[in-house]
């Protein structure tokens, strides 16, 4: 796909960012970029909108930028799974391990119904983690999910290709 290599390109490295010995890929510049994220939001439409997929998941933050463009594209409902304590209403919770610590992800009870078809959305996937947990989350709420979805994928998580036995779709790799 030609596109994907102006999509990559828009796409700044950062170099120690948060800290040191991290390359940062900052996906801001791909939203100051019109054709890029429209680029980006229309190949992950034209990917599910045949697939009868219902809920289309955005993992904080940046996941509800690319997630919720897709969601009305493809004419699903947008679900946000948040980081703990900024979701009002009664959740289910996941813990999942970064390098160092734990981290949580927080699902609305009733914003998903048993028996839907959904996709999880995020920026970029590294080792999984968090994208599994969104995964689970999903699936105690009783919904099917369908695929994962990423514009940015690691080597090694892209050529794995699977997430919990779910396929994960990636548009490019770090730079
Ligand atoms: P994983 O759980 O797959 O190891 O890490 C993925 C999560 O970390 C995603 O939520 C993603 O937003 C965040 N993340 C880690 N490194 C980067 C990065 O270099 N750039 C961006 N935009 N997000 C990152």
């Amino acid at each position: 796909d030609p596109r994907l290599q102006h999509i990559s390109q828009s796409i700044r490295v950062v170099p120690h960012f948060p800290k040191n010995g991290i390359m940062f890929q900052d996906i801001t510049t791909l939203l100051l970029d019109h054709k890029a994220f429209k680029d980006t939001v229309d190949i992950f439409v034209d990917r599910y909108r045949d697939m009868h997929i219902s809920v289309v998941a955005g993992i904080e933050a940046r996941g509800f930028v690319f997630g919720s463009s897709v969601a009305l594209g493809i004419g699903a409902k947008f679900v946000p799974l948040r980081k703990p304590r900024k979701l009002p209403g009664e959740v289910i919770f996941e813990k999942y391990s970064l390098e160092y610590g734990t981290d949580c992800l927080e699902l609305h009870v009733g914003a998903v119904q048993p028996g839907e078809r959904a996709i999880v959305i995020d920026d970029l996937v590294a080792t999984g983690g968090t994208l599994s947990a969104g995964i689970r989350l999903l699936e105690r709420a009783g919904a099917e999910v369908v695929e994962c979805a990423c514009v940015i994928g690691v080597p090694e998580v892209k050529g794995r290709c699977k997430l919990l036995g779910k396929p994960l779709y990636v548009l490019v790799e770090p730079r």
